[in-house]
């Protein structure tokens, strides 16, 4: 497909019947013509359309109201391939998946040490094209390939402006894949694309206001208002790990001191505890590493937490106050309806999540912390794969990306 030729969703009424049919179909052509308002004649000529580009099809007869059984629509979920990548600080993943979101294939490549930009482009474009392949074997179309990639993005141009685990600055990754494979290509910060996951696989799905927070050795949040991806004027909105929780706290990796990152991410937290350990306190963390603390992991103090050790209890306790202050300033300033979280932290499970609610429950403002839900993500390790091929769907489907093809 030429990525010129992509005015599929040139309508608004067009991608707005599209989507219902998306989040409720099966569905009838006179319940589409009673939701949108829309003439019957007019949903009858837009769904022909639809149906006439392969996105959507008829499915098996509706429930009778007294005449004939109405005809049901439904997304084609195995008509089109979307692909998403995942470009973090040494390896590239990358999953084929139908339109209703079910990863098909998946295939991933290491990155050289230090890359540079020709030769980031180049495995980018060899994993693409192993992906593309695997579409043309099933004899189907790809509508675009999505990347979640690491640092400061940004997606109007499809440009990393900053990967800094990638010591790579203003990578055109868009423009060159486009060249190069002919085929549509948007891109994200990953975290953001984690939001994007939630609010159309996950436990965002359908929710105007909410925000997802990842917390692994990084912390960045996504933040969805009014149903849409909010970025920032500069495309930083999010980055919540950067905000002071203790003005003396220790010092964090972007010059700042007491940066929430600095004091509740996965390294921070490995950090506090050897620090205890070699202050003299007792653990059965001390037996296992055998006085070598730069051995320890998040794992292992999640392991003796659960044997009962004190040490790792009071650590992971400390990084759900932490991350608990965070949320609640995070609640006081978006009020969101819901806060999901993602990374290898939250498996420490009510270690954390349990200080965590309490803190959020005695510092944020009361009405806003009774509305919000906190859980746990369900989507998995993939999250951020989902939300990278979540990238193709939503600008195939949103009428927002009508509005630039027209
Ligand atoms: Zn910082």
């Amino acid at each position: 497909m030429q990525t010129g030729s992509f005015r599929w969703m040139k309508s608004l009424n067009k991608s707005t019947i599209l989507n219902i049919i998306r989040l409720h179909g099966p569905i009838s052509r006179a319940e589409i013509a009673k939701m949108t308002r829309l003439t019957p004649p007019t949903v009858t000529n837009i769904v022909s359309e639809l149906l006439q580009d392969r996105l959507i099809v008829e499915s098996n007869l509706g429930i009778s109201t007294g005449g004939r059984k109405p005809i049901m629509l439904k997304i084609n979920s195995s008509g089109f391939y979307v692909i998403g990548i995942y470009a973090r600080a040494k390896k590239l993943d990358a999953a084929v998946a139908n339109l209703d979101g079910k990863i098909v294939y998946e295939c991933s490549c290491f990155l050289p040490d230090n890359p540079d930009e020709t030769a980031f482009l180049l495995e980018l474009k060899r994993l693409s094209e192993k992906a593309l392949a695997f579409v043309r074997r099933e004899g189907q179309q790809a509508l675009g390939i999505g990347i979640g990639m690491h640092g400061l993005v940004d997606p109007l141009q499809g440009e990393s402006i900053y990967a800094p685990h990638l010591h790579l600055k203003r990578v055109p990754v868009k423009k060159y894949l486009e060249t190069e494979l002919n085929v549509l290509v948007e891109m994200e910060n990953d975290v953001r694309s984690l939001a994007l996951a939630e609010s159309w696989f996950g436990q965002g799905r359908d929710l105007a206001n909410f925000i997802t927070v990842n917390i692994s050795s990084g912390i960045g949040a996504g933040i969805i208002l009014d149903h849409e991806l909010y970025q920032g004027d500069s495309y930083s909105a999010g980055e919540i790990g950067h905000t002071t929780i203790d003005i003396d706290g220790p010092k964090c990796s972007c010059g700042n001191y007491g940066c929430l990152e600095a004091l509740a991410s996965g390294p921070a937290m490995v950090e506090r505890a050897k620090r205890e350990i070699e202050r003299g306190r007792k653990s059965i963390l001390c037996e296992k590493l055998e006085g070598n603390a730069d051995g320890l992991t998040g794992e292992a103090i999640y392991e003796a937490a659960l044997d009962g050790d004190l040490l790792a209890i009071d650590v992971l306790a400390d990084t759900g106050r932490f991350l608990g202050v965070g949320l609640a300033n995070l609640i006081n300033t978006f009020n969101p309806s819901r806060i999901i979280l993602h990374g290898g932290v939250t498996r420490a499970g009510r270690f954390i999540i349990d200080p965590l609610l309490e803190t959020v429950r005695s510092r944020a403002l009361e009405r806003p912390a009774e509305q919000v839900s906190i859980v746990v993500s369900e989507l998995g390790k993939k999250a951020t794969l989902i939300g990278a091929f979540t990238l193709v769907l939503k600008k195939i489907f949103a009428p927002a990306g009508a509005a630039e093809t027209d």
